[in-house]
């Protein structure tokens, strides 16, 4: 059961094809997970073709949007549970994942593997044309805390298998945290199984400890 949604402005702003490509990349797999989110969207489509009627078609970036709904209907709800705790991050199969990240993925792993960054995390950059946004796969393995850290600018953070705790809560597959400068919090992955998430953020992180900043560089986070 999710319970953590892509917020309500957000999910217009993709259905105006206003987003980024590492933002509609975040939403449009969260909508292959989230019948309601789903609904929402299809709501905003329709709003928006009846008042762009007898506009200038070009108003509207309808190719991108069209694109986008096209894959989201066409990516199978997928029943929960069926991934196991895989223990190493380069066995991670790009046909697990949702069907809008599997492209993504997949041609990313043809190109490079998997980065460890510190122990238990690694991390996968996709390709998405958004300038300082950027998309990327995290492997967390279980027990894994991130170190306390701020944001410059909006983090997306979605979970697509096992769980994490912060301030904000638990989150768990399909829920999506979105925070910004105004939230400090330290991600604690569950012990229980393996943690991957699909996160894009506008800007490097703001790390509280010292020792973290000085080798953030080298971890590229
Ligand atoms: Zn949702
Ligand atoms: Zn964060």
């Amino acid at each position: 059961m999710i319970e953590h949604h892509v917020s309500e402005d957000l999910l217009l702003e993709y259905a105006a094809g206003a987003l980024d490509e590492a933002s509609s990349l975040l939403v449009a797999t969260h909508l292959a997970l989230c019948p309601p989110c789903r609904a929402v969207v299809s709501e905003a489509e329709a709003m928006g073709g009846v008042l762009l009627e007898g506009e200038q078609p070009e108003a509207m970036s309808e190719g991108s949007v069209n694109t986008v709904l096209e894959r989201v209907a066409q990516s199978p709800v997928e029943p929960a549970g069926h991934e196991g705790a895989r223990g190493r991050a380069d066995r991670l199969d790009a046909a697990s994942l949702p069907q809008p990240l599997r492209g993504y993925a997949a041609d990313t792993l043809s190109r490079r593997g998997w980065r460890r960054v510190a122990p238990g995390l690694s991390q996968l950059v996709l390709g998405t044309s958004s300038g300082p946004t950027t998309a990327r796969l995290f492997h967390l393995a279980p027990g894994t805390r991130i170190p306390v850290h701020s944001h410059r600018g909006l983090e997306l953070t979605l979970v697509l298998q096992g769980a994490y705790q912060d301030e904000c809560g638990t989150y768990a597959r399909g829920d999506v945290a979105q925070l910004d400068e105004s939230v400090t919090h330290q991600p604690i992955v569950s012990r229980s199984s393996v943690c991957v998430t699909l996160a894009v953020t506008q800007a490097p992180l703001r790390f509280r400890s010292l020792a973290v900043r000085m080798i953030q560089p080298l971890l590229g986070l």
